[in-house]
């Protein structure tokens, strides 16, 4: 297989139809790629078309970049890595480095682009000088909320590789970048391998001949999104957000939830074709004070599932109080479906403790999603006895010592513990959702609201790319971060995000939530939504499995 020395250039000529692999043989080295129309000089790759044809900064498996003319050029048919390239940076030139310090020549992508030419492809001329901005191969370039560019090493590893194919008769040039005072080939060019092939199929047969010292196994990602709704409405200023003071305008936020908020949500969740692919959980108070908007929810597709009557703290109830509301909201939700049994529940405010998870495992539920022992991984709900707190009217020798945590195979029925009901736990707090940062409450504690959505989002966005980069799928080392209880074998890891039609409907943020579910999409057949039910049954699946395969 031809080389692509690192630091060099090569320039080669490619007829339409046919692929070109580029293997990141060592791993972390940026290639910039040009593609010119041998036959009309004004015709070339172009970032900025392909920016503005993609309405996006970024290339998908699947997606083309497009030429000057506006038509595709080459299309990513092929990427084992994980996804990671940039089409808004230019080449590195003689001038980039002498900023950067540099006092003698140093190589770079904007000479090695015209010496390519000069040597591979002579007949085809070019005006000195003239560098079209490159299409970056691996480049990490991530986007701040605020539009600042971060250049980071690339995530491609060792063996990882893209094709391309040439949607018409090109001359294709690749630089290995010589980029060795910033990040951005992780301080070391590297050399690279490519090749040309007639047709996909023969560029993954032989990439398979890789040398096996050099090629992570790796397959496809397999993220679950699981978008969920806590329909909070009047019910919010009644339970936890209860206080003396609420008055009219603050139920009046409640009433817009349920009579706009909601709707606008839902038009929303069908514009984007997954309404029926999310999780509303409605207290029993919302169902019955608002029953039109619910009912749309219910013929959506949506799951239903529980949040408490008039979301109670579970502070503020007695046990028996307890064990009341959940009686009184299973009756009312499997009403409103028809006889269906809600399977799936959600604290209000996260405000959760033993009696509830005993409840739910007596009523037979699948899951809940109140919790996070983990933050992208369903996990068998606890049965811990509650944590002591401290009494510092005593003996500083009275509080120190362990708190008794149970090893999750005790909670596993598949495994050592056959009597306890099967109770998943789908994880979800406070940095999965839209409230908590978005929304004002008068009389709550750290109540925001005056948060730029830009931030939440970015959050939002740098936790998915970390779990991209790291998760158990692509990362061995990963395996071992929790215990081999924990592995996933339905997705490479779940993605839980949070919103309210209190919230998310406000015409400032809503804008949002329709970013996210678009910036999802980008990702393919990788990135899919799912029921919080559908999660928590294949996992239980994949545990059983799991047990009669390996006892
Ligand atoms: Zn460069
Ligand atoms: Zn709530």
């Amino acid at each position: 297989m031809p080389t692509l020395l690192a630091r060099k250039g090569v320039a080669l000529s490619i007829r339409k139809g046919q692929h070109i692999r580029v293997t990141n043989t060592h791993g972390k080295q940026v290639v910039d790629f040009w593609a010119f129309n041998p036959s009309d000089s004004h015709d070339y790759l172009s970032t900025v078309h392909s920016r503005r044809m993609l309405s996006n900064v970024s290339l998908r498996k699947g997606q083309s970049l497009y030429s000057t003319r506006r038509k595709p050029i080459v299309t990513l048919v092929e990427d084992t890595t994980p996804g990671i390239h940039d089409i808004i940076l230019p080449a590195c030139d003689a001038e980039r480095y002498r900023m950067l310090g540099a006092t003698d020549y140093h190589d770079n992508c904007h000479d090695n682009m015209h010496g390519a030419l000069r040597e591979h492809c002579p007949d085809f001329k070019v005006a000195d000088d003239w560098v079209p901005d490159p299409f970056n191969m691996f480049l990490n370039v991530a986007i701040d909320h605020d539009g600042s560019l971060h250049l980071r090493p690339p995530t491609s590893e060792k063996g990882q590789y893209v094709v391309l194919r040439a949607e018409a008769d090109l001359i294709i040039v690749m630089s290995s970048c010589p980029q060795d005072m910033t990040p951005i080939n992780a301080g070391q060019p590297a050399d690279l391998e490519y090749a040309v092939f007639d047709d996909a199929s023969c560029s993954r047969e032989a990439s398979s001949s890789i040398s096996r010292s050099l090629t992570r196994p790796t397959s496809p990602k397999r993220v679950k999104v699981a978008i969920s709704f806590d329909f909070d409405a009047v019910s919010g200023w009644l339970g936890t957000g209860c206080h003396p003071d609420n008055n009219m305008a603050d139920y009046s936020s409640g009433i817009f939830a349920g009579q706009v908020g909601a709707i606008r949500l839902l038009n929303l969740l069908k514009k984007t074709n997954i309404a029926d692919k999310v999780t509303w959980f409605i207290p029993g108070h919302t169902i019955e004070t608002f029953p039109a908007s619910v009912q749309k929810v219910v013929e959506s597709g949506a799951e239903i599932g529980l949040h408490g009557y008039s979301h109670e703290g579970i502070y503020q109830m007695t046990s028996q109080q307890e064990s009341d509301v959940l009686d009184k909201c299973i009756e009312v939700a499997t009403k409103l479906c028809g006889g269906k049994k809600p399977r799936g529940y959600r604290a209000p405010l996260y405000t959760i403790r033993e009696t509830t998870v005993e409840l739910l495992r007596r009523h037979q539920f699948l899951y809940d999603s109140s919790l996070s022992h983990h933050d992208s991984e369903p996990f068998w709900t606890p049965a811990d006895p509650p944590i002591e707190k401290i009494d510092f009217s005593k003996d500083a020798s009275s509080w120190m010592h362990p708190t008794p945590i149970r090893d999750p195979k005790d909670l596993n029925p598949f495994a050592s513990n056959p009597d306890i009901h099967p109770l998943v736990e789908i994880p979800c707090n406070w940095y999965s959702e839209d409230m908590t940062p978005l929304h004002y409450f008068p009389h709550v504690n750290n109540s925001m609201g005056y948060v730029s959505t830009r931030v939440v989002e970015q959050m939002w966005k740098d936790k998915f790319m970390w779990l991209w980069e790291n998760a158990p799928g692509n990362n061995e080392e990963a395996h071992d971060e929790f215990d081999s209880e924990r592995a996933n074998d339905s997705a490479d890891f779940v993605f839980p995000l949070l919103m309210h039609p209190d919230t998310s409907g406000m015409a400032h943020i809503i804008g949002m939530c329709e970013r996210m579910i678009d910036w999802f999409k980008g990702f393919g057949d990788s990135v899919q939504f799912h029921k919080h039910e559908d999660i928590a049954k294949e996992w239980l699946a994949a545990q059983k499995a799991k047990q009669s395969k390996d006892p």
